[in-house]
């Protein structure tokens, strides 16, 4: 990659402020899930190991650039200062004098956790003079939030204007797995979509057309296809206003020789919740009153036939309610069948990645993305403001 990485830094006697996602839930005011946490370790330990000192910096939540204490960063120091055996101290901002003081004065092996950046409107507006004052903390700035890549905030692309500004492992990770499959794909290379809208999608499914063979649609998005090819669709969700979007995109995969698969059967409910009637149907069409919530065993056998030879796999999106036990049984065989494939797998962030894990199968996949909305851009064919922002090797080293 083109771009500067941790490995290429002398790291010794310097000040690292790293950029990393500890957005992470919070339940009684403790941590309730640190797998953020503990993904950002193995560059914080780097850091350590390598001689430096460590000053960490990261939103928390929502809180529109106002003090809330339910969204102090407390807790994530101390789950940290656990997970790492070390004490992280917390400061009570991100920015300012008494910051700076503190910073100033580290020696190698230290670690501090700066306040929630978005206590500062200045975060996401990408203000100029808070992404300095937060430069002015370090020597050395390292990306490794990367479900923040696609921001324009301060801390993503205004940070990196002032320091010498490299990836960290899980940045790296996540550039590698994606630029693999956006230029050098090994073929068959086929794409799962699925998750609750086509509007979404859009670009996604133009930009798949000219590096995929097959896109396999499930999922809430299948239906506004299915309707736009005639068939009745009950009370599945619709949006009414891409059904001709939907055409064009089934018309082009014909130009683009790509072939779209969609359900040829249901599981079908009286109502989206757990509790409903289901039932599974072996017809296309969908009767009045019900809506389809999973894809049908047919049509599962469908997409694992489609899979069988495949080299490169994409999945965006669950092809069904997968939260809703009545409806994850296509998400589940899907993922436990690719798990089994000798193929490059690489998951979307989001929800399906959170299917992926919480079906034990992160590590039977090539890569399983932390970011949602970072992970669809980069398969959109766009590059991603936080990883535009790193320093150029060459230019340095
Ligand atoms: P997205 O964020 O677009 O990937 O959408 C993910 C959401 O789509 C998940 O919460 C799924 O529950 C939902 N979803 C999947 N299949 C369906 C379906 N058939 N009908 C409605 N929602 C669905």
């Amino acid at each position: 990659m083109a771009k500067l990485t941790i490995k290429d830094l002398d790291l010794n006697g310097k000040k690292v402020l790293i950029r990393v996602d500890f957005n992470v839930p919070l339940k009684d005011k403790t941590v309730a899930d640190d797998m953020r946490i503990k993904a950002a370790l193995p560059t914080i330990k780097y850091v350590l190991d390598n001689g430096g000192s460590v000053i960490l910096m990261s939103h928390l939540g929502r809180p529109k650039g106002e003090v809330l204490e339910e969204l102090r960063m407390n807790p994530v120091a101390k789950r940290l200062s656990g997970l790492l055996g070390i004490k992280v101290r917390k400061l009570d901002n991100c920015i300012g004098d008494d910051v700076k003081s503190r910073t100033g004065s580290m020696s190698p092996g230290e670690v501090v956790l700066l306040e929630n950046l978005r206590f500062h409107s200045e975060e996401k507006s990408n203000d100029e003079q808070f992404a300095k004052q937060l430069a002015e903390l370090a020597d050395i700035y390292i990306n490794d939030a990367f479900g923040t890549c696609h921001r324009e905030h301060a801390s993503m692309v205004g940070v990196p204007k002032y320091l010498k500004a490299a990836a960290g492992f899980l940045v790296q990770k996540e550039i590698e797995s994606f630029q693999k499959i956006i230029t050098d794909p090994e073929k068959p290379y086929v794409a799962i979509l699925g998750g609750a809208k086509v509007s979404d999608k859009i670009e996604l499914i133009e930009n798949l057309f000219d590096k995929v063979n097959k896109i396999l649609i499930g999922g809430g998005m299948a239906y506004t296809f299915l309707k736009a090819k005639g068939y009745d669709i009950g009370n599945s969700i619709l949006e009414e206003d891409k059904i001709d979007l939907a055409l064009s995109l089934l018309e082009k995969s014909k130009e683009k020789n790509v072939e779209i698969l969609l359900p040829v059967d249901h599981i079908i409910a009286d109502e989206f919740s757990e509790s409903a009637n289901v039932k599974q149907i072996d017809d296309i069409s969908i009767p009045e009153g019900w809506a389809g919530l999973d894809i049908g065993a047919k049509t599962i056998d469908n997409f694992k036939e489609a899979l069988a030879d495949a080299k490169t796999i994409v999945w965006n999106g669950p092809v069904g309610i997968f939260e809703m036990k009545p409806f994850k049984k296509g998400t589940t065989e899907i993922a436990n069948y690719i798990a089994g494939l000798d193929a490059m797998t690489v998951i979307g962030g989001g929800d399906t990645a959170a299917a992926v894990i919480a079906l034990g199968l992160k590590e039977k996949m090539s890569h399983v993305s932390t970011g949602g909305g970072a992970s669809l851009m980069f398969l959109e064919g766009k590059s991603l403001p936080g990883i535009e922002a790193l320093t150029e090797k060459q230019s340095t080293d």
